[in-house]
């Protein structure tokens, strides 16, 4: 089953509108070098509109362009919900992709596996891919409860969704001990949750279906370590943090998916 790599960088709260700019000219302008790689730019949501934008400038946010993405957002379309984004926003400053339930939003924004499935289902109502995170902590880790973790969120933050919209969605398995710490999974301990994962998809669809969903791997990538991830067999792709801020080392870690 060959599936379309995917690296998306998550620029989370930083950089200010002019370096958004720079930073989108520079990926788009270089896109080329990740040839067959689908790349997905996620900034702030203030700076949504600047960075697509640019990309239209460049191109982007077509199907052989870079996409656009959003890091959050609620999961109605509209109402009072002070300081929140609606899907349908999202959707009309042409967004394709939204990450949801990363473990930053999990951990100190409080979203349960309950509101990540309801903004999953939200988001591909209104059209979104969402890319949905999973991981567990270090202490889970340590306490053999890796597997029983991941489970539990996978099965949380997609129930009730059918086979038609699993295919539709992407999955990044971001193991929170390594997130903006340096630590990256081995590529072995990386395969072994993304195959679990797969699994998993498989019994909540079919194996077919399973093997059509992309999974990233999120955690401290950097161009000198996906190349070894990109060699397993069930990591499809990465969601970038730090490494994302620097179109060298964003595109360097998308052309050792390509
Ligand atoms: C992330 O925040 O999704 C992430 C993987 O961050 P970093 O690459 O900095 O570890």
């Amino acid at each position: 089953m060959s599936r379309k790599s995917i690296v998306a960088g998550n620029w989370k709260m930083n950089l200010d509108r002019a370096k958004a700019r720079e930073l989108t000219a520079a990926v788009a302008s270089r896109a080329g070098e990740a040839a067959g790689v689908e790349l997905v730019l996620c900034p702030p949501a203030l700076y949504v509109e600047t960075v697509g934008t640019a990309l239209k400038a460049a191109g982007g946010t077509s199907p052989s362009g870079v996409a656009l993405g959003a890091q959050n957002m609620h999961d109605k379309a509209s109402g009072a919900f002070t300081g929140e984004v609606a899907p349908p926003m999202l959707v009309d400053m042409c967004c394709k992709y939204v990450i949801l339930g990363h473990s930053e939003r999990r951990t100190l924004f409080g979203e349960t596996d309950a509101i990540v499935n309801a903004k999953t289902k939200a988001a591909l109502a209104a059209g979104l891919t969402p890319i949905v995170c999973v991981g567990e902590t270090l202490e889970e880790r340590e306490g053999g409860r890796t597997d029983a973790v991941v489970t539990t969120q996978v099965k949380g933050s997609l129930a009730g969704l059918s086979p038609a919209e699993l295919e539709k969605i992407v999955l990044a398995y971001e193991p929170v001990w390594a997130i903006g710490t340096g630590k990256v999974a081995t590529p072995q301990q990386a395969q072994e949750v993304h195959a679990l994962i797969r699994a998993l998809l498989g019994s909540l669809a079919s194996a077919a279906v399973a093997g059509k969903i992309r999974i990233q791997y999120g955690g401290s990538v950097k161009p000198d370590n996906a190349a070894d991830l990109a060699a397993q067999p069930d990591i499809d792709g990465a969601l970038v943090g730090g490494a994302s801020l620097k179109a060298d080392d964003f595109l360097g870690i998308a052309k050792a998916f390509g």
